[in-house]
């Protein structure tokens, strides 16, 4: 098309022209046009102020437009925007260090890609080089990207119309004591059975063709679904057990959204690899990685890494990890993600499960909270279908929209994701808002299932 005919039209109108949006039907895209963002907020076109529960798909834990982070953009785009990998840098050699100090010990080395899919795709080619098998173990109720290899890996239904080169995925049950595969009592039995059914898996799938095995530390996406007591221990002994290099990702759950810089250290276990992204740098710049150990970092010692991104290590994203990292550091913002979700979030969350029969369960940790929706807590029906939305998962968003808080929701799930520097008053705020919607769920539930 021609320039002219386009130069007229406002942000909203060449979005819809010519914006291909992700995971949707276009014809239902609705974008809002955003203006600005700072801290916990977000401004749209038109001046309205909105309070941020989703953390940009569960992204900026620092919070938007963190002056140190934006400075240190700012000052490595005048000094060197971009290099060949090849080279090293200041910034990338200080984000590897900063990372590696915060991975659980022995995983000190990072490889450096854009995002989260490229760095389980990674990730996994380390397992198979390192191993010499093929197949990869994943949950069904997970998410690790929407590149090839990432999406097949994906247990979440967003797999279903990409599956056709799977090659090497299979996927397991993992433990969800409120929706048990199990028919399990309580944690410890579902922790149990779960376990017996992943090594039933490796054993009839064939342990010396099984190269990794990929688990989101806290499933996010799929859940919100914090592992019972003993389930990752488990799993680090299954997989030494049956020389299975076992991969966290921790795109979503690192950097400080469980109140703590990794996850898996409130399990107290060591992966072989940690995928990560999202949270290292707030997003400001793309930047994810691969924390690596030294058993499969020195596979490459003598033969070439087989893999490599023109942009890996990007000196403005790396700048970004080092400003994020720090700040997060010097501000606390890991204690206080760790502090909001248990003395607010949590307790908040479970309050309102007491006065609104639509929520099922409440679930999570640091500033990382899931309540499934359901229209009978007896039956546990899901409020909408797997896979889909429905009219009272998006009656509830445009809700609690209307009255300034932006909340995500998965299929019959609310997702409650602020950024790790949320205020106590703040989160109370935001629960305050939800408040108010949930009645309206509870209220059309009750009519349309009496
Ligand atoms: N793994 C997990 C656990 C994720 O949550 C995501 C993104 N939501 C990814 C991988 C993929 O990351 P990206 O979108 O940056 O490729």
């Amino acid at each position: 098309m021609s320039l002219a005919s386009s130069s007229s039209a406002g942000t909203y109108e060449l979005d819809r022209a010519h914006v291909l949006h992700s995971w949707s039907a276009q014809a239902d895209v609705d974008p809002m046009v955003v203006e600005r963002a700072e801290g916990v907020h977000v401004w749209d076109a038109d001046g309205r102020c909105y309070l941020d529960f989703t953390s940009q798909l569960v992204n900026t834990n620092i919070g938007h437009q963190h002056p140190a982070v934006v400075q240190a953009v700012r000052e490595q785009a005048e000094q060197l925007c971009t290099i060949s990998p090849a080279c090293a840098t200041e910034p990338r050699s200080r984000a590897a260090r900063l990372i590696a100090e915060r991975t659980p010990e022995g995983l000190d080395k990072i490889f450096f890609t854009n995002g989260g899919a490229e760095a389980v795709e990674n990730a996994v080619r380390m397992a198979r080089s390192h191993t010499g098998r093929h197949k990869v173990l994943s949950r069904y109720r997970s998410y690790h990207g929407a590149t090839t290899t990432a999406i097949n890996l994906t247990g979440d239904p967003r797999r279903w119309p990409n599956e056709q080169s799977g090659a090497g995925t299979v996927h397991f049950f993992g433990p969800h004591p409120y929706r048990s595969p199990f028919h399990s009592r309580d944690e410890s039995e579902e922790c149990r059975r779960a376990l017996e059914h992943l090594e039933q898996v490796i054993e009839l799938e064939g342990p010396e063709t099984v190269a990794a095995l990929v688990l989101e530390t806290v499933p996010g996406t799929a859940g919100i679904m914090p592992p019972p007591p003993g389930y990752l221990r488990g799993v680090r002994e299954l997989c030494d057990r049956y020389g299975i290099v076992y991969i966290a990702d921790e795109v979503m759950a690192g950097f400080g959204r469980t109140g703590a810089w990794f996850a898996v250290e409130h399990y107290g276990v060591t992966p072989d690899l940690i995928a990560f992204a999202k949270g290292v740098n707030s997003g400001y710049v793309p930047l994810g990685g691969v924390a690596v150990n030294e058993a499969i970092a020195s596979t490459f010692d003598h033969r070439a890494y087989p893999g490599g991104l023109t942009y890996s290590g990007h000196p403005l994203a790396c700048a970004a990890a080092v400003a994020t990292i720090t700040a997060m550091d010097e501000e606390g913002i890991v204690d206080n993600a760790a502090t909001v979700g248990a003395e607010v979030l949590g307790p908040g969350l479970r309050e309102l499960a007491e006065r609104h029969p639509s929520i099922g369960d409440v679930r999570g940790l640091g500033v990382f909270w899931a309540l499934e929706l359901v229209t009978d807590r007896a039956t546990k029906e899901p409020a909408a279908p797997y896979g889909g939305s429905g009219p009272v998962m998006k009656r509830l968003v445009a809700e609690c929209a209307e009255a300034g808080l932006l909340i995500p929701t998965t299929y019959h799930r609310v997702h409650v994701v602020p950024p790790c520097t949320i205020t106590a008053q703040q989160a109370r705020e935001g629960l305050a808002v939800l408040d108010g919607a949930l009645d309206t769920v509870d209220r059309t539930l009750a009519e349309q299932h009496g």
